[in-house]
């Protein structure tokens, strides 16, 4: 090979090089951005009904069994208590399957007005209200399930300086804090929210929404999505819109992790 040839097939090399590069990167020359790697599936509210878990969350056990996709549940905890051996050993195997956290989604999911004051278990509502609710869930998670939950989320997403201040000095175990208005993150990792998400409006999985959203969402290249969904109220067309979601979000590539997951994976 003559010396020029050799330059020449060098500098070929570095510019083939180079666009291979600048792929792996998070914005390409048509300004396209990657899709987030990791996505969290962030089901709210399971409870007992008549001593069993629901038909609606057992579709959800069912599919992310047989999808083996992960997603997380939160729990309303006083459905812990009494006597439910059913819904219980249920949960039990659901933990079990590996494919299903579950998390902190409250004590009793109370929202109240007293005057022109409107409460919730987490916002506006005493130290001792909310220490109580804290202690009580975990201690329920613990003693019925035999599990300790790392992820917390409020119900109505809804928290007050108490909340931040609780979780950091009484809730060690708690290292996730889901769609934390992100104030006062409490040591914790917080899982932010971002519009596009798996209802629209909430309780109705909208596909077409979740597109338009994401595609804005795609443009800031986001780390992860956290998406929220309410499955008690999702009859067959509805699961059916979140079937679609979670199918395009697996062709884009994403990965569907547990909360648990997320502070190793993202930071
Ligand atoms: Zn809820």
């Amino acid at each position: 090979m003559k010396l020029l040839d050799f330059f020449r097939h060098q500098l070929r090399t570095a510019c083939l090089l180079l666009g291979g590069m600048s792929s792996m990167f998070a914005v390409s020359e048509a300004g396209v951005t990657p899709p987030p790697s990791v996505v969290v599936l962030k089901l709210d509210d399971m409870v007992v009904r008549e001593g069993r878990v629901p038909e609606r969350w057992m579709r959800i056990a069912e599919f992310a069994e047989t999808r083996k996709l992960k997603v997380s549940i939160g729990i309303i905890c006083n459905s812990l208590e009494g006597e439910h051996p059913a819904y219980l050993a249920e949960l039990k195997r659901q933990a079990g399957t590996g494919w299903i956290e579950f998390w902190h989604h409250g004590y009793d999911h109370r929202r109240w007005t007293e005057g022109e004051v409107t409460y919730r278990e987490f916002s506006k509502t005493s130290r001792e209200h909310q220490l109580e609710h804290l202690t009580r869930g975990q201690a329920l998670a613990r003693e019925k399930l035999g599990i300790t939950f790392t992820t917390f989320g409020a119900p109505f997403n809804a928290t007050d300086a108490t909340t931040a201040e609780l979780l950091a000095s009484a809730m060690p175990e708690i290292r996730v804090w889901l769609y934390s208005d992100g104030r006062n993150p409490a040591g914790k990792f917080v899982a932010r929210r971002v519009r596009a998400n798996l209802e629209e409006p909430v309780h109705k999985p909208n596909f077409g929404a979740f597109v338009r959203a994401y595609e804005a969402e795609r443009a800031k290249a986001p780390r992860y999505l956290v998406l929220q969904g309410h499955p008690l109220s999702w009859d067959d067309a509805a699961f059916a819109e979140f079937v679609r979601v979670v199918d395009f979000l697996a062709a884009e590539g994403c990965a569907f992790v547990h909360p648990a997951e997320l502070p190793a994976l993202v930071q």
